[in-house]
């Protein structure tokens, strides 16, 4: 095989051609500034205001209250920042977990240098947030609940419609990032009480550098950008015209078909975790098997070094991630393998393959005989193995 088998789309996916193709124009012929008077840039204005509607649309928000910003690092930094500052007179605290995305996670470590405290909740032994504990979490002078609809890592699905009851009751905010979740599973802002949600075009098949923060009317939240009028004066910066296009035809594709791919795409999930069990031993499968995002697999490997993993999969041609990529060059292992309570040496041996739309039953069946004889490899290099099997056979 001489093409890449590409499975790290929890990274990044590939720009769908329909979004390329939807762009070009708002590069080449529409290049307006979409707050000039003329007419030639009114047709910019108004396709923004389009792909806003379709946005809103798909998680049954109004359009005025989605925000576009620079990505999903930018919707969960405005999020949790602007709305703590809002609300500060109520209270300095803020509830999260232990495995959110670092953009979530160093924001609030971020604020306790700022003199806000957090309390980071546990998760169970397959990375769902337990609701019990965030009940007893909360506290009179909590003003924000930030936690993720689904992991990117181990792909796990939050219980979010009943973690927005939970805030609502008690009338603190609820933010989620949801940049796993959107355009991968249906969403319902309205039914998840949700006040503030991240997403991100390029998780997608949309563009990079674009994204979006719903804001619930009536949030309270303080401006990111200070600058000119755009995003309702909120987020100012001359609008990412070309990007905003591509994001709104990557949601338009996305949820078009959504159903249909889900299935599909739980169908090849299943089937590459079915494979990995039956062919190659001491192996655990990360996160819940039903509740997990349709195209994320993660599994550890006894006796592996992650790293190692990667390197002899990507001589393969197949892309593939251990722990997450921002984490990669550091030689911790992934705070949510070690949430979920997998000792050190476990979650070193980790790998993440998460398909896409386009991932074949063929490629699979490729990735898991080079796995397969790349454990098998690695592992007749490992002294602990060695030690492992010798000590079975004497029993
Ligand atoms: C990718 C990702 C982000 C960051 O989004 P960017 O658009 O790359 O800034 C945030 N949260 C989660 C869960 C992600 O997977």
């Amino acid at each position: 095989m001489d093409k890449i088998i590409y499975l790290d789309n929890a990274a990044t996916t590939k720009t769908a051609p329909e979004v390329v193709e939807a762009m070009i124009p708002y590069f080449t012929e529409f290049y307006g500034n979409p707050s000039s008077i003329y007419s030639f840039s009114a047709e910019n204005k108004e396709v923004i205001a389009c792909q806003r509607e379709k946005i809103a649309n798909a998680i049954h928000a109004n359009a005025e209250e989605i925000y576009f910003t620079a990505g999903g690092s930018e919707a969960d930094n405005w999020a949790i920042k602007a709305t703590v500052e809002a609300y500060e007179k109520k209270g300095k605290h803020i509830i999260t977990t232990k495995i959110e995305h670092h953009a979530v996670l160093h924001t609030c470590e971020y604020l306790e240098k700022k003199g806000y405290e957090v309390t980071y909740l546990d998760v169970d032994e397959n990375g769902i947030v337990k609701l019990e504990e965030l009940k007893k979490a909360i506290r009179k002078d909590t003003i924000l609940i930030s936690i993720m609809f689904a992991n990117n890592e181990i792909g796990s699905i939050q219980p979010v419609q009943e973690i927005g009851k939970i805030a609502h009751e008690q009338g603190i905010l609820f933010h989620t990032d949801a940049v796993q979740a959107f355009g991968h599973l249906p969403i319902d802002v309205e039914k998840c009480h949700i006040d503030m949600l991240s997403a991100s075009g390029h998780k997608l098949n949309g563009p990079k550098g674009i994204g979006f923060l719903y804001i619930r009317k009536g949030v309270k939240i303080r401006s990111f950008i200070h600058g000119g009028a755009q995003e309702r004066k909120r987020r100012a910066g001359t609008e990412n015209v070309p990007g905003i296009v591509g994001f709104g035809k990557a949601v338009e594709l996305a949820y078009t078909s959504l159903e249909e791919r889900i299935a599909k795409e739980i169908e090849l999930r299943d089937y590459l975790i079915e494979q990995i069990e039956k062919r190659i031993p001491y192996c655990h499968l990360n996160g819940d098997r039903q509740k997990r995002l349709p195209n994320n697999v993660n599994f550890s490997f006894q006796f592996v070094e992650g790293e190692s993993l990667l390197i002899m999969l990507d001589m393969k041609g197949i892309c593939a991630s251990s722990g997450s990529a921002c984490t990669s060059g550091s030689l911790d292992p992934s705070h949510v393998l070690l949430a979920i309570g997998l000792p050190h040496e476990i979650a070193h041996g980790s790998l993440r393959l998460t398909l896409s739309e386009e991932t074949t039953k063929e490629e699979l069946d490729y990735v898991v005989s080079s796995l397969e004889e790349i454990v098998i490899k690695l592992r007749k290099m490992s002294p602990l193995y060695e030690d492992f099997i010798r000590k079975q056979e004497k029993r």
